[in-house]
């Protein structure tokens, strides 16, 4: 089972990325920011709490955050491999997901780090946000708050993956073909159906 990490601030393409991987080698797509807006639109007891938490711009607490990867894992025993898209966001859910991993016998055998222009990643927002009911892509200021958020608590998760030994940091402002056809460069064939 292969696992990949894709990462970067938000805006910088980490769903759009994971979506192709996930199509392109049939792994299984973990999107904790996909799966929270369904708990919100399915209006459940996390879905409450969340609303609040993402529309100003928050993290969920990382207990809960891993208790989702448990549950994804645990649901695709058959997987080819899993392609997580932010998460682990702190590095608390940094050292959760080795032990995760660990105790079913896995390891993140790849994490790729998109770097964007932060001019750029606020227009990517803030487009995102006019075309669809995201609040937390439609205000400025949440917007800054999310990248505080990552500049103090997510980029620590790449130092510690740059320390692991299997870390790529790759330009995430080309269009999306190109960013792709990084990726697979770095990607090892054998994973390839
Ligand atoms: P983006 O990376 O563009 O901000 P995501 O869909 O990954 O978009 O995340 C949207 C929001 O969901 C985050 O701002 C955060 O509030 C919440 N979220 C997603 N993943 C996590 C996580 N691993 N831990 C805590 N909160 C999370």
């Amino acid at each position: 089972m292969y696992i990949l990490i894709i990462a970067g601030p938000p805006g910088s393409g980490k769903s759009t990325q994971a979506a192709i991987l996930e199509k392109h080698f049939g792994f299984v797509h973990v999107s904790t920011g996909k799966i929270l807006r369904d708990e919100i639109e399915a209006k459940t007891k996390l879905g409450i709490l969340a609303e609040k938490l993402i529309g100003n711009g928050n993290f969920v607490p990382d207990d809960i955050a891993c208790e989702m990867i448990i549950n994804v894992i645990k649901n695709h025993p058959e997987s080819k491999g899993f392609v997580f898209d932010g998460f682990p966001r702190t590095t608390a859910q940094c050292s959760s997901l080795k032990e995760i991993l660990t105790s079913n016998e896995l390891k993140v055998d790849c994490f790729i780090d998109l770097e964007v222009d932060e001019s750029n990643l606020i227009d990517r927002l803030l487009k995102r946000g006019s075309e669809s009911s995201r609040k937390d892509d439609s205000d400025i200021s949440v917007i800054k708050h999310r990248f505080d958020l990552y500049y103090h608590h997510t980029l620590p998760v790449s130092e510690f993956y740059v320390g692991e030994g299997n870390y790529f940091k790759l330009n995430g402002n080309p269009e999306i073909d190109k960013v792709n056809s990084e990726i697979m460069k770095i990607l090892p064939d054998y994973t390839i159906n």
